[in-house]
């Protein structure tokens, strides 16, 4: 999608995010539970905002985990 991989020019994470949610405003993604250790099939796919809001409903109401948007946001990163 981009080849933009380099993110430790940024100093202090509120500019990341504000970096990262302008470029990935009409990215996708994608969150497996399977993939963060969980029994479960659920994934969350789709516009990267609602990927993030989605996954983290599901692991608060299903694991009772509350991740905060910066954590998912890095999960996505990490994906990538
Ligand atoms: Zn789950």
């Amino acid at each position: 999608m981009n080849d933009l991989t380099d993110y430790s020019i940024f100093t202090h994470k509120h500019d990341l995010l504000i970096f990262i949610s302008s470029i990935y405003t009409a990215g996708m993604a994608k969150l497996k539970c399977s993939d963060y250790g969980f029994e479960c099939d659920y994934v969350a796919e789709g516009q990267i905002e609602d990927v993030i809001v989605e996954f983290g409903k599901h692991t608060e109401e299903v694991h009772g985990i509350d991740y905060s948007k910066e954590a998912l946001m890095q999960f996505i990163l990490r994906k990538k």
